[in-house]
Formats: structure tokens, sequence, C-alpha cells
């Protein structure tokens, strides 16, 4: 089975994160790392590799030079191959070059063998989206199952839960298509010594715009659909309020806050 993990690389969030001054997120001067979410899209790969022998786990990964750290992550965890595109043209892409680009190298990792299945977090742990699967599942013709759960799979054929706020639903599809996965979806492993060695001589390759045949001028800020007008950084948190209770008027206080604060 031919796999493709998207694998985003995220500032750190729980370092200093900051916007450029034409409101992008500034992702070069930061510290970054694989988005959390999306360790869960390569365990459930790492899992459909383990139940299909022969399988192929491609990390793919769309960013700056640093983001090859995301696919090195998934590579210790214990998938078979990194794909990076880095292109200067990219910075600044909105979602729908975003989409173009990594549908474009998934296009090109199934020239030598069909791709699949198409493994996305739910969310990159940044912008949020939640859309790029979706739009990759449009680009690449393939049908789409969003927000699983519980993945189980014979052979081609899978069974993919997704909760709701008031009901599950299971859902039937047949490879090629397009997965996300929640953080329900199983605990991501950490990667071992061995994987972590073994990693070091895994094939990575890095592709331009060129090499995938996407216009520059597709992609980029000044190629963005929507623009992005304002930001502002979140005032930091101020210390909260702490009520002493010495002569029995703690419970009160308590109430008096909450009503102030109008939560009841
Ligand atoms: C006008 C505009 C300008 C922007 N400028 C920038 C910018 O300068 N730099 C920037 O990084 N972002 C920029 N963004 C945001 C950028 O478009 C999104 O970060 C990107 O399209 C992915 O969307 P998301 O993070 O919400 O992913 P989601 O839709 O939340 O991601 C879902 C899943 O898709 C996969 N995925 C998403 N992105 C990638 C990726 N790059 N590589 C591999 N897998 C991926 C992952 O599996 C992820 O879990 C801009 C957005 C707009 C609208």
């Amino acid at each position: 089975m031919n796999i493709v993990i998207c694998v985003k690389y995220v500032p750190d969030a729980t370092g200093d994160r900051h916007f450029e001054s034409d409101n992008t997120v500034d992702r070069v001067g930061v510290d970054g790392l694989l988005s959390e979410l999306d360790e869960y899209a390569v365990e459930q790969a790492l899992q459909l590799k383990e139940k299909n022998e022969d399988s192929v786990v491609t990390a793919l990964t769309v960013g700056p030079e640093d983001a090859s750290e995301a696919i090195k992550k998934a590579l210790q965890m214990g998938a078979d191959k990194g794909v990076h595109v880095v292109d200067d043209a990219i910075a600044g892409s909105d979602y729908l070059a975003t989409s173009q680009v990594l549908a474009a190298a998934i296009t090109k990792i199934g020239e030598e063998s069909e791709v699949d299945v198409v493994i996305c977090g739910m969310a990159s742990t940044d912008a949020t989206g939640s859309v790029i699967p979706a739009m990759l599942a449009e680009r690449l013709d393939l049908p789409q199952v969003t927000l699983g759960s519980v993945i189980e799979s014979q052979g081609k054929e899978f069974r993919i839960k997704r909760d709701g706020d008031t009901s599950t639903e299971v859902i039937g599809a047949t490879a090629p298509l397009v997965l996300s996965v929640t953080d329900q979806s199983g605990e991501a492993r950490y990667p071992s010594f061995k994987g972590i060695m073994a990693a070091k001589k895994k094939p990575l390759e890095t592709w331009s715009l060129s090499d995938i045949g996407v216009d520059a001028g597709q992609v980029g800020l000044d190629a963005a659909w929507t623009a992005v007008e304002n930001t502002e950084e979140r005032p930091p948190r101020t210390a909260g309020e702490v009520v002493t209770d010495e002569d029995g008027s703690g419970a009160k206080a308590l109430v008096d806050f909450l009503a102030s604060k109008k939560f009841i």
C-alpha cells in the first residue's frame, strides 16, 4: 500500500510566537516542530503499514527550510521516506495554494505507484483551518473521510468512525482516498532510539515548485484569494483573583465574583 502522510511544521506553541509585518506568521525566527495533531496521522499510517506488508509510508511537508524537522520526526516514528517541498515563492500561501502544492507533490509521489491513502491530521495547531484534507480530496479527485476517530481496514476497504456531538457514524470507503484523523484515533508512538538512528539513513527528497509542475505565480502571498488585514497579539494573562476565606465570607465572595463576571 502506498501511503502519504501530510505533516506540517508549526511554531512551537510553548515558545514565543509572532506575526510578521505583512500579517503572516513568523515561521523562520521561532522554534518549530511537527504539529502535534499530525502525530496521530503518522500513527495511523504506521498501523496501516503494519497490517499491509510491503507498504511504503511517505511523509510530505510544504514549508520553509526548517520544515524538514517535521519529516525527520515522522521518519523517526517509522515512516519510510520523506518529501519536502520548499520554494521561496510559497511563502504567504493561503489554503488554496497550499493544497495545490500538496496535491501536486502527491501526484508526483504517485507516478511510480498509485497513492492508496493520503492521511492528514484533523487541523494544524497554528492556522487550524481543517480545510486542507477536503481541498486535497477535491484536487486529487478522491473520496474523503474527515475527522475519523477509529480507522479500521481490511486491504483497501475502510470503515471509519466519526464522532459528532449527539451521535456517531461509521463510513465505509474504498482506497484510494483521503483521510483525516482526530486526536482520539490512538496514542501516537514515541520514536525509539533505534528509530532515531534508522531515520538518519532514510531518504528525504527536496522538491521545488518546478519539480512538481506548479507555477510560482499561482502561490504565495500575492496570489492569495484572501488577505489577513490585521493581527494583534493577545495581551498577556493577568494574575487571577485570590479569595482568602478567613472569616467564613469566602463562599459569598466567590458568588459575588462569579456574578460580577455574569457566570451565574
Ligand atoms: C492570506 C493568507 C496568507 C497566509 N500566509 C501564510 C504564511 O506566510 N505562512 C504559512 O505557513 N501559512 C500562511 N497562511 C496559512 C496557510 O494558508 C495555512 O497554514 C495552510 O494553508 C494550511 O492550513 P491549516 O494550517 O489551517 O491546515 P489545516 O487545514 O488545519 O490542516 C489539516 C491537515 O492538513 C495537512 N497540512 C496542512 N498544511 C500542511 C503543510 N504545509 N504541509 C503538510 N501538510 C499540511 C496536515 O496533515 C494538517 O493536519 C496564510 C493564509 C492566508 C489566508
